[in-house]
């Protein structure tokens, strides 16, 4: 359909980056992203009247985003000669605006375009070798000075080659050394080494990311104290196991994977660190709050996870513990228990005890001729924990 509206107006139309990458590798992508060689954004408005979408436009970078009703986004940007500044080594007359606008992508693999006009309909256009490249599992910039122009291409650089299971390449490991090096990273704004790891934290195996990472020494980027050791390394291994396995529990809330990994790996240094690494990630005061608070009562909260575990308590007390923390933290603690019993009690309450809810109120107990005071919040609490430990059925230390 894009590529019949393009022909009507007389222009090619493209889906590119990520969205082919992810076909020719056969993984799931439904970001679709499309480049016209005409104007994109009353492209995008056209397409959108067809599919019953709305539009959002950038004028300034001639792009659109296509939101349809089921909330799939279609990217629209413009390829168009006159908007770009050309790179002082190729030849501008030969260049067509697609091959302008692939060359200025981050990697060979992400520089794919396909035609979607109807009479080149599912033609590849692949200008620099990215079918070589995902073929050999390489990563690879368009150009020696691809991390110099943008130092965030380092983290991604990172992120697809643990994500796809590639390899950087020789001369881009060079040049991502040389890119540290000279310093070119360090001058990147906190605010956008932050965006690029919170995508690295979304990965399945960030921690992967985050070695490859120190093996650039680019964590000492987060705080200059900051190194993996075997301790830490362990404890991060653990952590990205919880992490997983509550994502594929598909539970709500879903838990922030930034803050999860943040603390598993600063939460050892002490709080003046934590918030020289808030002012080094640009964090907003929210999530500068967020992080410290979080630290803050999981170290609490650890204390009494461990009063539990060797009280024989009902499940009912680690309920009450575990329920003051937001689901990140109980996935620290979670992460912290080195005993199975402890984390397997952590898993019920995730799954199912945090769950259970009171049927009765304070109105209930207003009708049966109590008068309202303290012993409400007391009767009530009473209840719920008769209830949790009747409905799990065992006690925390009968759970092993
Ligand atoms: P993901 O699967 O993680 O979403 P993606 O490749 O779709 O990966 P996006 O961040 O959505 O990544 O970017 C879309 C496309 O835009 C990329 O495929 C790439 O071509 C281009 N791109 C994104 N960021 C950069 C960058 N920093 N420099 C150059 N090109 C970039």
């Amino acid at each position: 359909l894009a590529g019949k509206l393009a022909d009507e107006d007389g222009f090619e139309v493209f889906a590119v980056g990520g969205f082919v990458r992810d076909i020719l590798l056969r993984q799931p992508n439904f970001d679709i992203d499309l480049v016209a060689e005409g104007d994109g954004i009353a492209f995008a408005y056209k397409l959108a009247g067809v599919l019953g979408g709305r539009v959002k436009a950038h004028h300034k970078f001639k792009t659109a985003v296509i939101i349809l009703p089921n909330g799939q986004r279609i990217d629209v940007a413009t390829a168009r000669l006159e908007y770009y500044e050309y790179p002082a080594a190729l030849p501008v007359v030969e260049l067509s605006s697609i091959k302008m606008d692939l060359y200025r992508r981050d990697f060979t693999i992400n520089a794919l375009a396909v035609h979607l006009n109807p009479g080149r309909f599912g033609l590849l256009e692949d200008f620099f070798g990215a079918q070589r490249d995902i073929k050999d599992k390489i990563i690879r910039v368009l150009h020696s000075l691809s991390f110099v122009e943008d130092p965030t291409r380092i983290l991604r650089a990172i992120r697809f080659e643990q994500r796809f299971e590639f390899r950087i390449g020789g001369q881009t490991e060079r040049l991502i050394r040389n890119a540290v090096q000279m310093t070119f990273f360090q001058k990147l704004s906190g605010t956008r080494i932050f965006h690029e790891l919170r995508l690295i934290f979304d990965e399945r195996n960030a921690l992967r990311c985050l070695r490859r990472m120190d093996s650039f020494a680019l964590l000492t980027h987060i705080h200059p104290n900051l190194t993996l050791d075997d301790k830490l390394i362990k404890y991060l291994e653990e952590l990205e196991s919880v992490r997983n396995w509550y994502r594929l529990l598909y539970e709500e809330p879903a838990a922030q994977s930034w803050i999860v990994y943040l603390l598993g790996l600063c939460g050892h240094l002490p709080p003046e660190e934590l918030v020289q690494i808030a002012g080094n990630l640009g964090f907003t005061e929210r999530q500068r709050h967020d992080f410290l608070a979080l630290r803050e009562r999981t170290g609490q909260a650890l204390g009494k996870l461990i009063n539990w575990s060797q009280s024989g308590e009902p499940l009912s007390g680690l309920y009450f513990i575990l329920h003051e923390l937001p689901v990140e933290g109980v996935l620290l603690l979670m992460a912290k228990s080195t005993r199975d019993q402890v984390k397997k009690a952590i898993s019920v309450y995730l799954t199912r005890l945090r769950h259970i809810k009171l049927e009765i109120g304070g109105a209930d107990l207003r009708i049966i001729g109590l008068e309202p005071g303290p012993a409400y919040g007391r009767i009530l609490r009473e209840v719920l924990a008769a209830r949790i430990d009747g409905k799990a059925e065992c006690r925390g230390d009968q759970l092993a």
